[in-house]
């Protein structure tokens, strides 16, 4: 079995159910024993392709999420949930079957919800802001709990208030266009055959490009 192979197969699961694949979900698919599987999953972790859990299951496959974040993106079949807020502008333009999709949350600071029709074709209208806590260094120390606090709020009043109630210090806020921007070719590729990480000059590279900067995203 090809990690590649493995890797798409997990990806293909998603986009197409809204779910992760179990291990003998992929094992019967590959025709291979469990602990080959297990094994494979266990080197795209390792590669910063997935994150599993304590038992080895899938818990994310960017922008793809086993697990609720704060987001659901719904299509015109399918319910996803959206990983974060990142995660859930990207999976537009990702999931070429949809036009757009539904994506919801509420305010982590006042609990309103939200919703955005998000397409491929220009960033949603309004005028909430996002908030990312752990800066682009440590964002793999732990990516699921990363991703559960790259959140949107109502407004900047709003992330003031999560963070004096939460202790927290202020990590990085955008409008919902410049969240929109990089978030839209982030993943290229990635339900493709033959993906590549980017390098991090590559990295650097595109976050300049959509317009983020300073030292947050290590720029
Ligand atoms: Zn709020
Ligand atoms: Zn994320």
């Amino acid at each position: 079995m090809d990690g590649e192979d493995l890797r798409l197969a997990v990806y293909r699961a998603f986009a197409g159910t809204g779910r992760a694949p179990d291990t003998g979900e992929l094992a019967a698919q590959f025709g291979v024993g469990a602990s080959e599987v297990t094994a494979g999953l266990a080197e795209l972790a390792q590669g910063r392709h997935l994150a599993l859990g304590g038992q080895g299951q899938i818990l994310m496959a960017h922008p793809f999420s086993a697990v609720p974040l704060g987001f659901s993106v719904m299509g015109a079949r399918t319910l996803w949930w959206g990983g974060c807020a990142w995660d859930s502008f990207a999976l537009p333009h990702l999931l070429s079957d949809e036009d757009d999709v539904l994506v919801a949350t509420r305010c982590p600071a006042c609990g309103r919800p939200h919703a955005w029709n998000v397409s491929r074709h220009h960033p949603p209208d309004g005028g909430q802001a996002a908030h990312f806590l752990v800066p682009a260094a440590r964002m793999w120390d732990d990516v699921v709990h990363t991703c559960a606090h790259q959140r949107l709020f109502c407004s900047g009043d709003c992330v003031d208030a999560w963070l004096a109630a939460t202790g927290s210090a202020r990590g990085y806020v955008m409008d919902l266009a410049t969240l929109w921007r990089p978030a839209a070719h982030w993943y290229d590729g990635r339900l493709e055959h033959g993906y590549v990480r980017r390098e991090p000059s590559q990295a650097a590279s595109y976050l300049r490009g959509v317009g983020l900067a300073g030292s947050f995203w290590g720029l």
